[in-house]
């Protein structure tokens, strides 16, 4: 059950306080893609997002993007952002983990992810000895197997305790 609980919870990855991330010197972050950067069912990345990748590469964090989305869509982010990816990642199991971190070249105590599933971004995060950043997803209209996922995220993790 411990696996199942993030290191931090924010709504958004906006909100995502840097100067934490920095004291728990994290070096590299690891970002999810789907409902965490961008909906799930679009492709349009926000200025918000490109000036949010810009600032921590200018923060010098290393970064990698890894999505249990196809790979041709992964991969058109990780041109869009230029930031190297990795696609059908089967989270939370831990190859595609294991391979952003040799992407990343760190320690694992050095990397943090960044995620919106509880069963997929933090579980996978915590078995890999990651600190796990809990987001909000970007949209709540999902398919119905991850609904059924997000009811069973409520019983483990109460993100309502923790909102304003
Ligand atoms: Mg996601």
């Amino acid at each position: 059950m411990q696996k199942l609980n993030p290191d931090a919870y924010y709504k958004s990855i906006f909100t995502i306080n840097i100067e934490n991330l920095k004291e728990s010197d994290i070096k590299g972050i690891i970002v999810d893609i789907d409902n965490t950067i961008v909906p799930w069912n679009d492709k349009k990345i926000s200025d918000e997002v490109f000036n949010w990748f810009k600032n921590l590469i200018k923060e010098g964090f290393r970064l990698c993007l890894i999505s249990n989305g196809m790979t041709k869509r992964v991969e058109y982010f990780s041109n869009q952002l230029d930031i190297p990816a990795i696609g059908t990642a089967v989270k939370p199991r831990k190859k595609a983990f294991r391979k952003a971190l040799k992407i990343l070249g760190l320690k694992k105590e050095k990397v943090a992810v960044i995620g919106d599933q509880i069963f997929t971004d933090v579980l996978g995060g915590n078995r890999m000895g990651f600190m796990t950043i809990l987001v909000d997803p970007l949209n709540k209209d999902e398919f119905i197997t991850t609904k059924i996922m997000r009811f069973i995220e409520k019983i483990v993790f109460n993100r309502g305790m923790y909102h304003d």
